[in-house]
């Protein structure tokens, strides 16, 4: 993940909007009232990073406190900002003034509206602020009870993670989806609010307001979901058949029948949105890599600065610069002894400049490994576009941010370990099942969650789904995209959806769709222009730097052009495309359509 102080999470979660300017003239001129927004907008930006840093780092009342204030003024800022772009509404505008115009106004993920008095607004953005935290708090504090342990949710997933046994799966599973029931009146209230909000700012609710941040009109976007989903429905369906009819050899027809959906709490995940830790259930047994990169990195004596600096050697080889000294010492890379720190791994970008940074309590093994390269994919975005306008310092949209690093994870093949020495013989043709069938198992089976939760979402905030029908509407989505049902019925008062850290803490969710379809894009294209013609999932572009030319030039575009011309820039083309992604897994494809012959795909 990346940390966002403006057109993201964290300062805009909520904001006051409204104000009704929009009888009032404009007191400056577009472009002075611009560039006095981008340079009040920066300062606070390097203020707010700090703070946020700071706390980050030393969690204590005392920083919390200074969190909670920096946020607070950057909602305030941000909501001025929005109703002043009203002004200018109807006026002559360049290309550019027009998008920043859109880039003010959009950028807010949860506003309030602001009808009444001075004190009654207040006492709506003070009460929007107040659910959202209590919220977010509820999922932060949820526990659940098993045999007299409390556990939390890393203990209840590691149930999910490693155990077998479907009572004690079904156990943890229920157990987790308890601590979101007294949510559910406080989320509906946020959404009421929020949908005001929206309709004060000119968007006909919530989901508009989200969906107008990609050049296009909402509508069209979300047809443009619809049909990157209709691309890579066929390859999940397949998957979904297969590893069915594992967990049936498994389980038995009592547990997981041989047709219909799959029973969520046997995927390993606890929202089945990553079924990578049951390998040991669906992996293909012929197809053994010759390796395990948790044991060589271990072995090779990799530590977590290495693994870093191996990272960031793979950006260099494309031609990026090398990550300025600051970074070395100002990151947080390893779990500190003393003291609470957020390990969740993100990247920063303190000073809109050169000050980037990663935080992550790094393990040597191959996930983190991974992460790695995801989280310097952000910080060398971030230090490609520095020179672009404030509010241009930004991904072409939010899927771009996410895809970058794992885009560049794509090219840790089995070639690419041999040119670290980390590996002295590459594996035959025989281990691409087993390869294929662990990238598969994180990156297809998330496309449907994806898909699904931000859905639930959107008709919520368009009122096509009432509180009443928040967990019913859940699982029919579960069941049309994922093809999962829950372990047993539910209870008439469970509100399943703020079981998942993004519907509490309101995180928009279609950029880690789009991500997974756009860094199979970028992949394909990269490997194209490499003159590849092998298959995808062997293709690394290390040390390319005719690749690394045009790739850097759609970094350093940022957000300062629509997303198709960034697109453009890279791979030649200006859809999205998921035929990339079907692309690489199509000797997997085909593999599975023969395991699978016989059965009744489908459920
Ligand atoms: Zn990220």
């Amino acid at each position: 993940m990346r940390q966002v102080l403006f057109g993201g999470a964290a300062a805009l979660a909520m904001a006051l909007a409204g104000c009704n300017q929009t009888t009032e003239a404009a007191k400056v001129d577009a472009a002075t009232f611009l560039a006095n927004a981008e340079k009040e907008l920066s300062e606070y930006s390097d203020y707010a990073s700090r703070v946020s840093w700071v706390n980050a780092n030393f969690i204590t009342d005392d920083t919390d406190w200074l969190v909670a204030r920096a946020g607070s003024e950057g909602t305030l800022m941000s909501v001025r900002l929005a109703n002043a772009t009203k002004a200018y509404e109807g006026q002559t505008l360049t290309p550019a003034q027009q998008r920043k115009m859109n880039i003010l106004r959009s950028g807010i993920t949860m506003p309030a509206p602001s009808t009444g008095t001075p004190e009654e607004q207040k006492a709506t953005a003070d009460e929007l602020s107040e659910v959202m935290t209590r919220i977010s708090s509820t999922y932060g504090k949820g526990k659940f009870t098993i045999d007299g342990k409390e556990m939390n949710l890393e203990e209840l997933s590691a149930i999910i993670a490693s155990s077998r046994d479907p009572r004690k799966l079904q156990q943890a599973w229920e157990g987790w989806h308890t601590i979101s029931v007294p949510m559910k009146t406080d989320y509906a209230r946020m959404v009421e609010i929020g949908a005001a909000g929206a309709k004060e700012l000119g968007f006909s609710d919530i989901a508009d307001m989200w969906l107008a941040n990609y050049d296009m009109p909402s509508k069209d976007m979300e047809a443009t979901v619809e049909k990157l989903w209709g691309q890579v429905q066929p390859l999940y369906d397949d998957l979904h058949c297969y590893v069915r009819g594992r967990l049936n050899t498994r389980y038995g027809d009592a547990i997981q029948p041989k047709t219909g959906p799959i029973r969520a709490d046997l995927l390993g995940n606890m929202w089945a949105q990553d079924w990578g830790n049951i390998t040991d259930i669906v992996s293909p047994s012929s197809s053994n890599p010759g390796y395990d990169l948790n044991k060589v990195l271990v072995a090779k004596k990799y530590d977590p600065v290495k693994m870093v600096k191996t990272g960031e050697a793979f950006f260099t080889s494309l031609g990026l610069p090398a990550l300025p000294e600051t970074f070395w010492q100002r990151s947080l890379i390893t779990r500190p002894q003393d003291r609470e720190v957020q390990c969740h791994a993100s990247a920063w970008d303190i000073d809109s400049l050169d000050d980037i940074r990663i935080k992550m309590c790094t393990q040597v093994n191959a996930e983190d490994f991974s992460t790695v390269h995801h989280e310097l994919g952000h910080n060398f975005y971030q230090r490609a576009y520095k020179t672009q306008d404030f509010l241009f310092r930004n991904g072409a949209h939010d899927g771009f941010h996410e895809a970058i690093g794992d885009f560049i994870a794509l090219s840790i093949t089995p070639e690419y370990l041999k040119q670290l020495g980390l590996i002295s013989v590459d594996p035959p043709a025989s281990a691409d099942m087993g390869l294929l069938m662990d990238r598969a198992l994180k990156k297809i089976a998330f496309l449907p969650f994806a898909i699904k939760l931000d859905k639930w979402r959107w008709n919520v905030f368009r009122g096509s789904v009432t509180p009443e029908q928040y967990n019913t509407a859940w699982w029919e989505l579960s069941k049309q995209y994922q093809g999962i049902v829950p372990p047993g019925p539910r209870p008439a008062d469970a509100f399943d959806a703020g079981a998942k850290y993004h519907i509490p803490g309101n995180t928009p969710y279609l950029r880690y769709f789009l991500s997974f379809v756009l860094q199979f894009q970028f992949h394909k294209a990269a490997c194209e222009q490499a003159g590849w013609t092998g298959p995808l999932h062997r293709c690394s572009i290390y040390n390319n730097r005719e690749v690394g030319a045009k790739f850097i030039k759609m970094l350093e575009m940022g957000a300062s052009q629509p997303w198709p011309d960034a697109l453009e820039a890279f791979t030649g083309t200006r859809e999205m495309d998921a035929s990339a992604l079907v692309a690489y897994f199509a000797p997997l494809q085909s593999w599975m359509k023969e395991q699978n012959a016989g059965q009744t795909c489908g459920w």
